[in-house]
């Protein structure tokens, strides 16, 4: 795992942690999950709306069945069991960005249940195997803006564009066990969610979101303590703070006497730390029914069968066949499967290229750091798959040293180039890296064990022949002084 967790260790003797994760993610349909409205972030506060999703007296819901698709494919991604018959269900509560009063969930029937993610173990451990409860699909509302937004502080503006919205609701067993679990398990199910292409996971903008119920308990006691559930945390690195605090923080509650309360609270990114902000309500506050304006949803045999014919590989088999076909490390699996684009691209330049090695290389020295830094995707990357395959085999070669290839790349970023141009123009004229110039020889010298026999031997003018080969490989272009100093060096040794 990237980093043990920064709880102190005389808590963590004491206490066990233990945690639970519901996170809410947004659908990639074209249009909304019961409406024909746009299903699109941003826009003109209150444009994309109609009488559905605003729950008018009268407007029926249709379910949109691209979003019931997506939903079960990532519930199979994760393993889930998915119902023949789920059945949606009205969740009812007030709230200003919610017009209709309640909000389309499902609740005891819910499209999917019994799955898990696996996660890495912490070092030397083998990986552990996190239960999810359940995969429900239901509806966004709409956003409140209060106050900071506008220079009076005074008003809440409600926009209604995100009301309807696809969303799916995974809920994990509470089988986690410190912040640095729930760090990894969040990965995993954003990469496997990427995966599918179900959603774009985009934080930012709120395509998910994740609440944190965190408890401890005395090591030794089987009963769970009473949890806290945090919320609007923006970032899964925050999560993973957000629980170190929240853990501290009950432990220092329950030494001094006193008892952890249930109640939501709210995580403070600027002060790294949670508030409470009001007391849990209970599930039958929300008083569930089935929803009487929609039909139970049934997915066959068959549609179930052809939805899972749809799941592409996802990064865990991913990883070990990337391992096993290009002989990269597990660690150069892993960074490359993070987006399925740059595993794809890995693979493609990886089947071109002299070296998968090199390419495995440079797209995490190289291209991932300068795309990320830009805001770029790879599809907008200057360096284009050529520019990259071109890069490994000149690093291959010898013909350019780390440092000039990285020079190039410079470049190129800096002024929207392919690698190939740059190369082209900028052409180091001499190879005065030695390092490079060393790696030429040694080809040479392995090519000629005769000649170096012949050296070795006493007859030193052989260093010519070396000399005019290694000349020839670098097309003329290594610095002729430091490869006689080379040569001479090399074949002595
Ligand atoms: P609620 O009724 O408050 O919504 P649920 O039982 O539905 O609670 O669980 C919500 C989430 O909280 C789940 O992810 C679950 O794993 C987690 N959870 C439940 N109990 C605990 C606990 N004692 N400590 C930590 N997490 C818990
Ligand atoms: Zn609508
Ligand atoms: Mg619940």
């Amino acid at each position: 795992m990237a980093s043990a967790t920064s709880v102190s260790p005389e808590v963590l003797a004491k206490y066990e942690p233990v945690i639970g994760l519901e996170v809410h993610v947004q659908l990639l349909t074209a249009t909304k999950a019961f409406c024909g409205c746009a299903n699109k972030f941003g826009g003109e506060p209150n444009t994309h709306i109609c009488p559905v999703c605003l729950g008018l007296p009268g407007a029926l819901p249709v379910l949109n069945e691209r979003a019931a698709e997506f939903a079960a494919l990532a519930a199979m991604a994760i393993h889930c069991q998915v119902r023949e018959r789920s059945v949606f269900a009205r969740k009812n509560y007030f709230y200003p960005d919610l017009p209709k009063g309640y909000q389309i969930s499902q609740f005891d029937k819910p499209l999917a249940e019994h799955g898990w993610i696996e996660i890495p173990g912490a070092e030397g451990m083998p990986a552990r195997r996190i239960g999810i409860t359940r995969l429900h699909m239901e509806e966004d509302a709409g956003k409140s803006m209060h106050d900071g937004f506008a220079e009076s502080a005074t008003k809440t503006y409600v926009d209604l564009n995100r009301c309807g919205t696809p969303l799916i609701e995974i809920v994990s067993e509470p089988d986690l066990r410190t912040p640095e679990e729930a760090f990894e398990y969040l990965t995993r199910l954003k990469e496997i969610l990427l995966y599918t292409g179900v959603s774009d996971c985009n934080m930012e903008e709120g395509s998910l979101r994740c609440d944190a119920n965190v408890s401890v308990r005395p090591r030794g006691q089987e009963k769970f303590g009473t949890k806290a559930e945090v919320k609007n945390v923006n970032s899964f690195r925050f999560i993973r703070a957000a629980l170190e605090y929240e853990i501290e923080r009950q432990v220092e509650l329950i030494e001094g006497g006193g008892r952890v309360m249930q109640e939501t609270r709210l995580w403070n990114a600027a002060e790294g730390r949670t508030y409470g902000m009001r007391s849990k309500e209970q599930a039958h506050d929300y008083r569930y029914f089935p929803e009487p304006d929609l039909p139970a949803l049934i997915l066959s045999d068959e549609l179930r069968s052809s939805i899972a014919a749809r799941m592409p590989e996802l990064p865990e088999a991913r990883r070990k066949r990337m391992i096993a076909d290009y002989g990269i490390s597990a660690q150069d699996a892993q960074t490359l499967t993070a987006t399925r684009e740059f595993a794809d691209q890995f693979e493609v330049a990886a089947k071109q290229a002299k070296s998968p090695q090199r390419v495995a290389n440079l797209i995490q020295s190289e291209m991932m750091g300068r795309l990320k830094a830009k805001g770029l995707g790879l599809e907008d990357s200057p360096v284009t798959l050529k520019g990259l395959v071109q890069a490994a085999d000149l690093a291959e070669s010898g013909q350019l040293s780390s440092k000039q290839i990285k020079g190039i790349f410079d470049i190129a970023f800096e002024r929207s180039e392919d690698f190939g141009a740059v190369y082209e123009r900028e052409k180091p004229r001499q190879i005065s890296d030695p390092a490079a110039i060393e790696k030429l020889i040694d080809e040479v010298i392995a090519a000629n064990p005769k000649q170096v026999e012949q050296y070795r031997g006493g007859k030193k003018t052989v260093d010519a022949f070396f000399i005019g080969q290694v000349m020839k490989l670098s097309k003329g272009q290594a610095n002729p002084a430091l490869l006689k100093e080379l040569v001479t060096k090399k074949l002595e040794g």
